[in-house]
C-alpha cells in the first residue's frame, strides 16, 4: 500500500482534467487493494515476514507506556471489560457467526456485530472468516494458513499473519458474506473503526479528568490500558490457532491435531473446546457437557432470549444436514458468480 502511494503521489492531480485524483489515496487506505492483484499475492509461498510484525510491536510498545501514565481502578476495569467484550465479539461473531453461520440475525444485527468485531483489531470479518474456513477445510495439511503441526508454535501463533500471502481476503471462500456491500466496505477499511474507537476512549478519559478528578484518570491512561487489553486479546485468540492444536486432550479422532483444553476455554470464553469444535464446526456450542464451560455459548443464548439472534444451531446431526444443504447453495452461488463474471468479460470491448 505504501509503495502504491509513493509511486502514485505525482498522479494525485490528473494532468488532463486538473482535478484531484483520489484513487491513489483510496487504494492506499483500502485493505483489499493490491497493485499486483490479490490472486498474485495469495499465490506467493507462505512465509514469515519480519516487517509484518510492525503493528504487533507497536501494540506491545504502547503497553510499556503504562510506566508513564500509571493505573487507576477505572482504567484497569475498563481493560477487563474490553477484553471480555471483544473476546466475545471474536468468538461469538467473527468465529461462530461469520465463519460458521451457527445462528441467524437481521441485516442490521449483522452490521452491528461486524462493527463490534472490528474493535478487536483483527482485520475485517470477511478476511477473518475466509482464513478460518480455509483452516477447517485444510486443517493441519499443506493449505492450512496456520498449522502448528506443519509450521510450529510461533508461526501458527503470529507468524502466519505476517505472511504476504495471507494479507488478501479470499472472496471465493465467502460468497454468502460478500453479497452484503456494507460488510465488504468494512472489510476494505477495517482500520477506520478501531482508530475511531481508540479516539473515543481518549475523549472519555479527558472528560473524566475534568468532570470526575477523583477517578485519577485521563485520556492517555485509558488509551494505554485499552492497548494492554488488546495485547492480551491478541494472544488469547492466537492461542486457539497455536496451542489448541498442540496442548490438551482429544475426545474425537478428527483428522487434524485439534485438542480440548479447560484453561484455554476459560481465557477464550469457550473456544478451548477446539477438538469438539473441529468435530462439530456447524453448531454454536463448543462445550458439549455441563462442565465444559463455554461462556460464548451462554452469551449467545442470552442474545437469543432477547430476540437479537435466532435459529441457534445446537444439534450436531441436524446441523450437518443443514450445512450440507447450505454448502450446496454456496457452490451454486459461486458458479453463478463465475458465469456472470464471464458474461461481463465477454461484454468488455477489446482494446487494441
Ligand atoms: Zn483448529
Ligand atoms: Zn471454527
Amino acid at each position: 500500500m505504501l509503495y502504491a502511494l509513493g509511486t502514485n503521489v505525482i498522479s494525485l492531480f490528473n494532468s488532463e482534467t486538473h482535478l484531484l485524483n483520489l484513487k491513489p489515496i483510496i487504494n492506499f487506505l483500502d485493505s483489499d487493494y493490491f497493485a499486483e492483484g490479490a490472486d498474485v499475492v495469495r499465490a506467493q509461498p507462505a512465509q514469515f515476514r519480519p516487517l509484518g510484525l510492525t503493528s504487533f510491536i507497536f501494540v506491545h510498545a504502547v503497553c510499556l507506556c503504562v510506566f508513564f501514565v500509571g493505573v487507576s481502578p477505572i482504567a484497569f476495569w475498563m481493560a477487563v471489560v474490553l477484553y471480555i467484550g471483544r473476546m466475545f465479539a471474536v468468538t461469538g461473531f467473527y468465529h461462530r457467526y461469520f465463519s460458521h453461520r451457527t445462528f441467524k440475525t437481521s441485516r442490521a444485527g449483522q452490521l452491528f456485530i461486524a462493527l463490534w468485531g472490528l474493535t478487536a483489531v483483527q482485520r475485517g470479518p470477511l478476511w477473518w472468516a475466509a482464513h478460518h474456513r480455509t483452516h477447517h477445510q485444510m486443517s493441519d495439511t499443506e493449505g492450512d494458513p496456520h498449522s502448528a503441526k506443519l509450521r510450529g508454535f510461533w508461526y501458527s501463533h503470529m507468524g502466519w499473519i505476517t505472511s504476504y500471502s495471507n494479507l488478501p481476503t479470499d472472496y471465493s471462500k465467502i460468497p454468502d458474506l460478500a453479497k452484503f456491500p456494507e460488510l465488504v466496505f468494512l472489510n476494505r477499511f477495517d482500520w477506520a473503526f478501531p482508530i475511531s474507537a481508540t479516539f473515543g476512549v481518549w475523549v472519555v478519559g479527558e472528560i473524566l479528568k475534568v468532570n470526575a478528578p477523583q477517578l485519577h484518570t485521563n485520556g492517555w491512561q485509558l488509551v494505554v490500558w485499552a492497548f494492554i487489553s488488546t495485547a492480551f486479546l491478541y494472544h488469547g485468540t492466537f492461542f486457539i490457532n497455536s496451542l489448541s492444536h498442540i496442548w490438551g486432550t482429544r475426545r474425537f479422532e478428527t483428522e487434524d491435531e485439534s485438542k480440548n483444553n479447560f484453561l484455554l476455554a476459560l481465557i477464550t470464553l469457550g473456544e478451548g473446546w477446539h477438538n469438539n469444535h473441529h468435530r462439530y464446526p456447524g453448531i454454536a456450542r463448543q462445550g458439549l457437557v455441563w462442565w465444559e464451560v463455554d461462556l460464548t455459548y451462554y452469551g449467545l443464548k442470552f442474545m437469543e432470549l432477547l430476540g437479537i439472534i435466532w435459529d441457534v444451531r445446537r444439534n450436531p446431526i441436524e446441523s450437518s444436514a443443514v450445512r450440507a444443504q447450505e454448502s450446496l447453495e454456496q457452490e451454486n452461488l459461486v458458479a453463478e458468480q463465475q458465469v456472470s463474471e464471464k458474461q461481463t468479460e465477454a461484454k468488455q470491448p477489446v482494446l487494441q
